[in-house]
């Protein structure tokens, strides 16, 4: 106990980390259309089923914690927000129905508008690509998908050999489809707070 105590007094407060918690992100969070994380009592059942969790740096009931905090950056800047896959597998196992993909996705919402540099680029270059190709079709044609994605990253023929298969196989369209009322699905979007 004493090590520990002497180890803090050699650091200094000044090299401590400063952490600033925002009182109004909960507010913030409600917004963009997250649900209520309060019933969260931090039993873990989330974290121990999340099959991303073992490349996240906060698991996801720490991310739901950190949310009631209101440690805004720290959430902000992480890559768990980007990791996420929507898999539904925490909210299947939460026992007090705690949406955790619907507060991913307000996350990274607000990290997008908020210009926070994302943790992980490429997923954060993969989603820019998808809700532009929402806002242009109305929906996703997969080759033009692929397409915004490599303009984004540069990576032209990473995977090339995988995408040649699929479409051989017929697992890409070629021609792509687009809905009808595309002004209600651009209006759908702007009302869910996406950029
Ligand atoms: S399973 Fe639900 S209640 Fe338990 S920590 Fe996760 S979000 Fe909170
Ligand atoms: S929805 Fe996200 S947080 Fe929940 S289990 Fe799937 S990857 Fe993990």
């Amino acid at each position: 106990m004493s090590e520990s105590i002497s180890s803090v007094q050699e650091i200094g407060t000044d090299e401590l980390p400063v952490i600033e918690p925002d009182p109004s992100f909960m507010k913030q969070m409600l917004e963009m259309g997250s649900p209520q994380i309060s019933p969260c009592f931090q039993c873990l059942k989330c974290s121990s089923g999340c099959p991303l969790g073992f490349a996240m740096d906060h698991l996801p009931h720490q991310i739901i914690r950190m949310v009631q905090m209101g440690l805004k950056h720290e959430v902000l800047a992480s890559s768990a927000i980007w990791l996420c896959a929507s898999c539904e597998t925490c909210v299947t196992r939460c026992p007090n129905g705690v949406e955790l993909p619907r507060v991913m996705d307000a996350l990274r919402q607000i990290a997008v508008r908020e210009g926070v540099r994302p943790a992980e680029e490429e997923i954060a270059k993969f989603h820019d690509s998808f809700m532009d190709e929402i806002r242009c079709s109305g929906r996703v044609h997969e080759m033009s998908l692929i397409g915004r994605y490599k303009r984004r990253t540069r990576q032209w023929f990473q995977d090339a050999g995988l995408g040649a298969r699929m479409f051989l196989r017929g697992r890409l369209g070629f021609l792509p489809e687009k809905v009808k009322d595309r002004d209600k699905v651009r209006s759908i979007l702007r009302k869910g707070g996406a950029r």
